[in-house]
């Protein structure tokens, strides 16, 4: 008996199981584990995540070497402003990191170190660089990166899946590799809306729910690698465990750094408040207070326990630091420095017209002043280049004009320049079709021997057709005459006439001119007939 004889007919095989299951399971679940030489999922190719970081081999991190001055720099090249959130996240970055290099290097006998982990609390309004600075500190250490938003998490679990979800897509941005995984950065945004605001009810209880769960997280627990209710992962579990394989099933989050974010609205009040109650130098009478550099100096943990957050998990978060509304000088500076600034991306969408778009410093510090007013931070700079720049992205494509400079004068008189252009663009149009009408009046006497001619209220009737046909001018007036060739030799026996004028009505109405034109001819001829 051979091997495959001896076989259980019923146990189907192992490709065969592993395929079948691979077109059962293969869009099931976004963060679950891949069967081996599968694409993990999270990482397809038709999904492409903006915050993919390029993720070194696991050795890399123990090789950390950076000095947060050398991180700041690495910050400042893209992010503007913002320098006590750089060098607060530099500093835990790098104690972060060093810490588990001096884990790695210890002897195993040893006593393990005690470490407090430095997880990070950003301080800040929407579009001021939070997410911006923690992905290129994730891409700057090599680490995975996952951004999450704490309003998509309920006690229970959180959309699609549960919490633990964030972990298991660490695992999915290393490529599968847990060891890699489990010194990544887990960064959750919106990190206030979990705040109770003391009534105990709904959304504060659940809020508190999931404080305690990601407190959990953050300090240590095994995450199983696969979700219980991921159907696609538990089979693919089975069938390791059929195939005798035995690999990793939990990630450690001991390791992990947590950065959480919120705009926090409402905390300058409570820091005003206990501020002024204990004169520590803010006034009552002063204007609505902004969380700027100074007065977050003097936020304490009871401020954020105020704010709704409960004492431990608070007490987990250590590090904090803000960052500041950005104003129009700060978006201008964006425009101009940043190595990821949008002028880049502007120049590049023109230039794939053949345009040179110049920013003047002028018109920079007009788009500025215009997204400062926005309030949505640097976000603001997007919708304003996109307002200002939108239709001029219509009108030149195609026009003579290889060059947009855009000053104050473009930006306050947009509507003038804009009108400019699209003469340009009438002109350029006129002149196309009459090119193209050229070429059908040759065509048609080197086809025939006929000449035509079209009358203008006639080009412009074909050329409103062509429009709307979204065919060109030379097409429409092929097929407008395609057999006009034939009437007009009849005329031109019966009158010798030798060129043919085409007025608007011809192209109104094709058949009725041209039979009223053969008819007429007849009658002509009849007519010169009789008068001789
Ligand atoms: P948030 O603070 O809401 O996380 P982001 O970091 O996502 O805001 O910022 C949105 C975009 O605005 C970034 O991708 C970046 O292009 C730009 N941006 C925001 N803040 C800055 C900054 N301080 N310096 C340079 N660019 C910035």
């Amino acid at each position: 008996m051979s091997d495959d004889d001896k076989k259980d007919p019923k146990s189907p095989d192992h490709e065969e199981l592993r395929k079948s299951l691979e077109g059962i399971f293969g869009k099931m679940s976004k963060t679950g584990f891949s069967f081996p030489g599968m694409t993990p999922a999270g990482s397809s190719q038709e999904e492409e995540d903006p915050f993919e970081t390029e993720v070194a081999e696991k050795d890399d991190i123990f090789e950390f070497d950076y000095l947060p001055r050398d991180i700041k720099a690495h910050l400042d090249r893209f992010v503007i402003s913002q320098d006590d959130a750089k060098k607060a996240l530099a500093i835990a970055v790098c104690d972060h990191y060093n810490h588990v290099k001096s884990l790695k290097a210890q002897d195993d006998d040893a006593q393990p170190l005690e470490i407090q982990k430095q997880n990070v609390m950003v301080v800040g309004p929407t579009g001021v660089g939070k997410t911006y600075l923690i992905k290129h500190i994730a891409e700057l250490v090599g680490v995975p990166f996952v951004k999450a938003d704490a309003t998509k998490f309920s006690e229970t679990g959180y959309v699609g899946g549960d919490v633990d979800d964030l972990v298991r897509e660490l695992v999915a941005k290393a490529d599968g590799d847990v060891s890699l995984a489990e010194y990544g950065i887990i960064y959750i945004d919106e990190i206030d809306k979990l705040a109770s605001t003391g009534g105990g009810m709904g959304r504060d209880v659940s809020g508190r729910g999931v404080q305690t769960t990601l407190l959990k997280l953050m300090e240590e627990t095994e995450v199983a690698l696969r979700n219980p209710n991921d159907m696609r992962g538990q089979m693919a579990a089975m069938m390791e465990m059929q195939q005798g394989k035995k690999s990793k099933e939990t990630i450690n989050t001991r390791h992990i750094l947590f950065i959480v974010s919120g705009a926090f609205s409402g905390l300058e009040k409570i820091v005003r408040k206990r501020s002024a109650a204990s004169q520590i130098g803010f006034t009552a009478e002063s204007k609505e207070p902004e969380m700027d550099n100074e007065l977050f100096k003097h936020v304490t943990s009871q401020d954020y326990i105020d704010f709704g957050f409960e004492a431990e998990f608070i007490g987990r978060i250590p590090v904090r630091v803000v960052c500041e509304h950005l104003q129009a000088p700060d978006l201008e500076a964006i425009l101009k420095y940043s190595e990821g600034s949008l002028l880049r991306q502007y120049e590049r969408e023109f230039e794939a017209y053949g345009i040179d778009v110049i920013f003047k410093d002028e018109g920079i510090k007009r788009i500025s002043e215009m997204a400062a007013e926005e309030k949505t931070g640097a976000r603001g700079l997007m919708t304003v280049g996109e307002q200002i720049l939108r239709d001029f992205k219509y009108e030149l494509p195609g026009t003579s004009v290889n060059e947009l400079i855009v000053d104050a004068d473009l930006i306050d008189n947009r509507e003038t320049h804009l009108e400019k252009f699209r003469e340009l663009g009438q002109e350029l149009v006129v002149e196309k079709a009459r090119q193209e009408v050229e070429a059908f009046v040759r065509d048609f006497k080197d086809k025939h021997n006929v000449i035509v001619t079209l009358e203008d209220d006639a080009v412009a009737l074909i050329v409103e057709k062509a429009g709307a046909q979204a065919r060109s001018v030379l097409q429409v007036a092929r097929q407008l005459f395609r057999d006009y060739q034939f009437g007009l030799k009849l005329v031109q026996k019966n009158t010798g006439q030798k060129e043919f004028h085409l007025p608007a009505s011809a192209v109104i109405d094709p058949d009725a001119f041209l039979s009223e034109m053969v008819v007429k001819s007849y009658k002509d001829q009849a007519q010169e007939k009789k008068s001789e």
